[in-house]
C-alpha cells in the first residue's frame, strides 16, 4: 500500500516536534533551527510513524527524519514505482529497524539498495540492518568502515558526546525542583541511556558495492539516480545523489545552508567540490541534517567561509602560531551570513586544517 495519498498536509516545519524538547547541542538541531525559514513557507506532505517523520520533498523522494530526541542524521528515502531506495542509515542499527519499519508503513515496495553518502558513523552505523542488500558507497568509506572503526576519532566523539550528555541531564535532575520537569528530567535520562547502550550493538558494516566516480540507478518513473563524487570535502569520499528529473541532490554533510563539521574535511579543496556540485541542474537540495535548502546562495556564502577560513588559518600555521591560538584569534564575524557571533573558530576544525598543511594528501 501506498501511503502517500492519506498523507496529511501541514506547515513543513520540521521543528515542530511532538513533545517538548530537552537542549540536545548537536550540528543537526543547529542547522535545522537556522534553516527553518528556508521551509517554514512552503506546504509539504508529511507522514508520521511513531519513530518517524517522512516530509515528500518532490515526487515521493521523502526526506526521513527519525523523531527520537537524539542525535541523529536525515535519511532520504525514494520510493520508485517498483521499490524504494534509502540514503544513509542512521546512527545506530536500532534507529535503522525503526526507519525500516516506518518506511513498511510508508509503502509497502521493498527496500532494493542503501547508499552511504560517506562513513560517519551518524550516517552508517545502521549499515548492518541492511546487510542483505546492496549497500553503495564509495571505496574510502570502505576502507574507513572496513578498520579500526570503534577507534575512528569521529566515533569516539561521539560516544564522549552521549557520555557528556548523561551527566548534563544527572546535573539537570540534582538542580530539579520535585514536580513535573523533574520526572520529564528522568525520562529522558532512561530514555537517552538506552539510545546511549544501542551503541554496543554495532557492528560497522562496509559498503559491499562500491564506487570512485560514479554509479546511475535507472528506475522506471524515476529516471537517473546519479551517485557522484565530485571531489572531496566534509570527508575523502563523500557521494552526492542526484535526481536529475526531480532536479534535487542529497548532499550528505558536504552542502548543508552553513558550515559543517570540519574534523575529517578537506577545507582547502571543499569550495571547488561545491562548485562541481552547483554544476548540476538542481533547485533544491536535502542535506544529510536539517530540513531541504531552496536558497541555493547559501552555498557560495559557504564557499567564500571555507576559502577565508583556510587562507587565515594557513597564515597563521606559516607564522608559527599555535592551533589554539588560532582557533581563538581567526576573525570570521564578517561572514555576517552563516552568522558568526564571536571572534574564533573551533579547536577541531584548525587543528585538521594545520594536520591537512603539515601532511599534504
Ligand atoms: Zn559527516
Amino acid at each position: 500500500m501506498d501511503r502517500g495519498n492519506q498523507m496529511l498536509q501541514v506547515s513543513g516545519s520540521i521543528c515542530r516536534l511532538r513533545s517538548a524538547v530537552l537542549s540536545v547541542p548537536c550540528l543537526g538541531l543547529l542547522v535545522a533551527l537556522l534553516l527553518a525559514p528556508a521551509l517554514a513557507s512552503q506546504e509539504r506532505n508529511v507522514f508520521e510513524t511513531d519513530t518517524h517523520r517522512f516530509t515528500e520533498v518532490r515526487n515521493q523522494i521523502y526526506l526521513a527524519q527519525s523523531t527520537a530526541r537524539v542525535f541523529n542524521s536525515s535519511s532520504l528515502v525514494v520510493v520508485n514505482d517498483d521499490d524504494v531506495v534509502v540514503v544513509d542509515s542512521h546512527v545506530t542499527p536500532s534507529k535503522a529497524r525503526d526507519l525500516i519499519a516506518s518506511i513498511k508503513e510508508l509503502t509497502d515496495k521493498p527496500i532494493s539498495a542503501l547508499i552511504n553518502s560517506h562513513h560517519h558513523w551518524d550516517h552508517a552505523h545502521g549499515n548492518q540492518e541492511f546487510d542483505d542488500l546492496p549497500i553503495i558507497g564509495h571505496e574510502y568509506a570502505y576502507k574507513r568502515l572496513s578498520g579500526d572503526v570503534r577507534a575512528d576519532p569521529t566515533f569516539v566523539r561521539g560516544l564522549e558526546g552521549n557520555q557528556a550528555t548523561i551527566e548534563r541531564i544527572l546535573q539537570q535532575i540534582a538542580e530539579a525542583e520535585d514536580g513535573e520537569g523533574k520526572t520529564a528530567l528522568q525520562a529522558y535520562l532512561e530514555m537517552f541511556r538506552a539510545h546511549a547502550a544501542d551503541f554496543d550493538e554495532i557492528e560497522p558494516e562496509p559498503p559491499n558495492v562500491t564506487l570512485k566516480e560514479r554509479m546511475t540507478l535507472h528506475r522506471p518513473g524515476r529516471g537517473e539516480i546519479q551517485i557522484l563524487f565530485l571531489g572531496r570535502a566534509h570527508t575523502g569520499g563523500d557521494l552526492m545523489v542526484y535526481f536529475p528529473q526531480d532536479k534535487l541532490v542529497f548532499t550528505g554533510d558536504v552542502a548543508f545552508g552553513g558550515p559543517s563539521f570540519l574534523g575529517d574535511g578537506y577545507v582547502g579543496e571543499w569550495p571547488q567540490t561545491l562548485e562541481n556540485l552547483k554544476a548540476l541542474d538542481f533547485d533544491i537540495f536535502v542535506p544529510g541534517h536539517g530540513p531541504p535548502v531552496t536558497d541555493l546562495r547559501r552555498i557560495d556564502l559557504v564557499q567564500e567561509y571555507y576559502r577565508d577560513l583556510w587562507r587565515l588559518a594557513a597564515e597563521k600555521h606559516a607564522a608559527g602560531v599555535s592551533a589554539e591560538d588560532a582557533a581563538k584569534t581567526i576573525d570570521l564575524t564578517h561572514h555576517t551570513e552563516i552568522p558568526i557571533n564571536n571572534v574564533g573558530v573551533d579547536l577541531i576544525s584548525i587543528q585538521r586544517i594545520y594536520h591537512l598543511l603539515d601532511n599534504p594528501q
